[in-house]
């Protein structure tokens, strides 16, 4: 199949050199001659240019820009499109994305590769990085069965595991376990960092180990992202984080009272909670 990728950063660029394994030639469009010319050296795409009118005859698109710019590059695509072309997203936030795209272009399908890493850009491209990772679509009553199907194929082509859902239960879903983690994550960093005394922040900084790292590394990840996840699924995430802070004043009460049984009791139900959450890490870890 032909294929045009918008964006040739960490997801686009990644999405190329998998798409090109299975035997696709990728056309790739990104903002800058300079990333056009690296993705051509790094084998992510067959083609490479800054215009999206090169995108006329292919059969499927995939954009990769930063959320912002999805539907805007869709609106600036579609006068070059050949009327077949079936066009995907991978933004991480899907209502607002699919609602205005889906206006835009009749043969248009909402995704979502649940994969990723705290690097961006084009020399942040890697083979695999979708190899049994999520991969949900978020088709409404109006996207064409051809669309999702093709879809599907492709990601499963890459590896991924399909889940299919509405642009709503995607975006309410990712908020507790994608969203709400990256805010709580920098508040833990932000917080440590506002350790007064100097020694004090010096030493825990030499001493933090794999739980530190666990705990915070979605929080040093790509800023523009967590603003943009922030933004575009702001009710989901306000709706966790009161959540969150419920939690938090309640175990925070627990340990000003001493209520030492109760802080136990809910230490045990959340260590036989995390198991359901954390069900692919260990198919993965058994697959390899
Ligand atoms: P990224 O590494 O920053 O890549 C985005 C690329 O888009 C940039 O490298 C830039 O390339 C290009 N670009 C920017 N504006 C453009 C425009 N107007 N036209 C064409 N290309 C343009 O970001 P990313 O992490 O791949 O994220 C891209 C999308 O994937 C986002 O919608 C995000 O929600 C989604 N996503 C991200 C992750 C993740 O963990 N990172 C996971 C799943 C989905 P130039 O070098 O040419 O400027």
């Amino acid at each position: 199949m032909k294929i045009g990728i918008i964006g040739l950063g960490l997801i686009g660029g990644s999405l190329g050199l998998d798409l090109r394994k299975c035997g696709h030639i990728i056309y790739g469009v990104s903002r800058k001659e300079s990333t056009c010319r690296r993705a051509l050296e790094k084998g992510v795409v067959n083609h490479a240019n800054i215009n999206l009118s090169s995108l006329s005859t292919v059969d499927f698109i995939f954009i990769c820009t930063p959320i912002g710019l999805i539907s805007q590059t869709l609106k600036q695509l579609t006068p070059h499109l050949n009327s077949e072309a079936i066009i995907t997203d991978v933004g991480s936030v899907k209502t607002s994305i699919v609602k205005e795209c889906e206006l835009l272009w009749p043969n248009f399908v909402g995704g979502h590769p649940m994969a990723g890493t705290a690097e961006q850009g084009i020399e942040a491209a890697q083979e695999n990085l979708f190899k049994n990772a999520p991969y949900v679509i978020t088709p409404t009553e109006k996207t064409s069965k051809n669309s999702i199907n093709i879809l599907e194929k492709l990601a499963q082509s890459l590896g991924s595991i399909v889940h299919t859902c509405s642009p709503e239960i995607h975006d309410q879903s990712v908020a507790w376990i994608s969203h709400l983690p990256v805010i709580i994550s920098a508040s833990l960093i932000a917080a440590c960092s506002e350790e007064k005394e100097k020694n004090i922040l010096k030493l825990a900084q030499k001493l933090a180990s794999s739980g530190f790292r666990d705990t915070s590394r979605v929080g040093g990840g790509n800023p523009e992202l967590g603003v943009m996840m922030a933004k575009y699924n702001q009710t989901a995430l306000l709706h966790a984080l009161q959540g969150y802070r419920e939690q938090l004043d309640e175990i925070t009460e627990y340990i000003k009272t001493e209520q030492w049984d109760s802080l136990e009791k809910l230490l045990m139900i959340t260590q036989k909670e995390r198991s359901p959450f954390i069900q692919l890490e260990k198919s993965s870890e058994n697959n390899s």
